[in-house]
């Protein structure tokens, strides 16, 4: 019989069920990996195998990261590339990027995945598209293993390099089988396509401006023979408009629909630039997204018409982006920016901060083609995430904990529950020795930065 995990007393449990219950005085039961039973602390058993007081906290289902690239870690504030929109910033941060080992991809995904955890997220995607010096997506598929993070892990890659009017420079741009080939490869020895999997494999070539058309093709029929999603970056600003239009003579969203980019395993990161023709397309076909407010605002990007996609039904999920245009990874802080982007272009009831908590869990599940993640009911994979009230970040807010949660200062997790297993107590990661990695964190990436000198 698997192990039993009681949650109870917990001044709040956002069910984020069909009726978007909220239960005061609430309680879970967990058995193994899953969630039994939600409901009032009176109603549920009394006892298990391992008891949380969850007395003084907002609890919450895991948040999803849909969009990450978390070696970037490693490269945060850059003096080169902390001014400018996003050609020019990729253009400052290709070369020190073509200097990442397997130990900096290993070791910036711990971290990466420490901050996620620690601000709530429980399951994470992370499109990993630069693979120089030996560097393979296996070495932050076990990153997660160790620290016990739920991941969609995305094989990235970039094939036309400069010298064939791509964007990055030749020298960290691959062959299009190749890539292909070890994308297979990593189906084949990782994704898991049942319930409750902690690992699944995506298809992700970076952007439009980065591989081919053919590319893009084989991507998507390959994805498509695996049954695993796809990925891509697509019409984040106005140059990115413009190269589709040039390169191809089609809007972005056009483009995607011509390489076969569209439908419910496939979902796109900002989507800033996309037009209406493009919002109703994405809502006929399910086709997903992830937006990115830190990293639009960032890099300039323009603000993305959210409120407009989710009332025309296209899949919306949050997501950080990588820390080199967000040099804050906080999945709470990312539902905050969200909420207050919208406000700025839509006016004051664009989004509340349950819509905004809405798109950080059953959004993101929506977005990765999940229905076991994003919300605290039977049968669901049990990821929690627990927040301590008792803190100033949150005093005179208790009258709604759970806008609170939202508006106020994003707060750290007391608790996190990760596919049954306790990886967070008292706001300390319990699977890896945090500042033995971020020591080890610091002197790659300070190798990174003198390298590219
Ligand atoms: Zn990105």
């Amino acid at each position: 019989m698997s192990k039993t995990l009681l949650i109870k007393n917990a001044r709040v449990v956002v069910t984020m069920d069909e009726q978007r219950r909220e239960i005061n005085d609430g309680a879970i039961f967990v058995r193994g990996n899953v969630i039994e039973q939600v409901g009032p602390t009176s109603a549920l058993p009394q006892t298990a195998d391992e008891v949380i007081n969850a007395a003084g906290h907002v609890v919450i289902p895991g948040l999803v990261n849909t969009h990450h690239h978390m070696y970037q870690s490693l490269t945060r504030v850059i003096p080169a590339a902390q001014n400018g929109e996003l050609f020019n910033w990729l253009t400052n941060l290709y070369p020190i990027w073509s200097n990442l080992d397997a130990e900096m991809v290993h070791v910036s995904t711990l971290t990466a995945m420490s901050e996620l955890i620690l601000s709530g997220c429980t399951t994470s995607s992370d499109h990993l598209y630069i693979y120089p010096n030996g560097c393979k997506l296996d070495d932050s598929i076990e990153a997660a293993a160790k620290i016990g993070m739920r991941f969609h892990a995305a094989r990235g890659s970039m094939s036309v390099g400069q010298s064939k009017g791509g964007l990055p420079p030749d020298c960290v741009v691959e062959d299009e089988q190749a890539i292909l080939k070890d994308t297979q490869r990593l189906i084949e020895t990782y994704h898991d396509a049942g319930r409750h999997a902690m690992q699944r494999i995506v298809v992700a070539p970076c952007s439009p401006f980065s591989v081919s058309r053919d590319l893009m093709k084989e991507a998507a029929a390959l994805a498509r023979s695996h049954g695993v999603s796809l990925h891509t970056h697509l019409a984040e600003n106005l140059n990115d408009i413009a190269y589709s239009r040039e390169k191809f003579n089609m809007t972005p969203a056009e483009y995607a629909e011509d390489c076969g980019w569209v439908g419910h395993d496939v979902w796109h990161a900002h989507c800033v630039q996309l037009d209406d023709a493009g919002i109703y397309m994405f809502a006929k076909t399910g086709t997903g997204v992830a937006h990115c407010p830190c990293s639009n605002m960032r890099l300039a990007s323009g603000i993305a018409p959210i409120r407009k996609m989710v009332d025309a039904g296209v899949p919306v999920g949050l997501g950080v982006d990588g820390s080199a245009s967000n040099d804050g990874a906080h999945m709470l802080g990312e539902a905050r920016q969200a909420m207050l982007l919208q406000r700025v272009g839509f006016g004051p009831d664009a989004m509340t901060a349950r819509q905004a908590l809405e798109l950080a869990t059953l959004g993101g599940a929506k977005v990765l083609n999940r229905d076991d993640i994003g919300a605290l009911k039977p049968g669901m994979s049990a990821d929690i995430a627990m927040f301590k009230l008792d803190q100033v970040g949150f005093a005179g807010a208790l009258h709604d904990p759970v806008a609170a949660l939202v508006f106020c200062t994003p707060a750290n997790v007391d608790v996190s529950i990760i596919n049954g297993k306790v990886v967070v107590k008292d706001g300390m990661l319990q699977t890896i020795d945090l500042p033995l990695v971020l020591e080890r964190h610091n002197q790659l990436a300070a190798r990174l930065a003198h390298a590219s000198r």
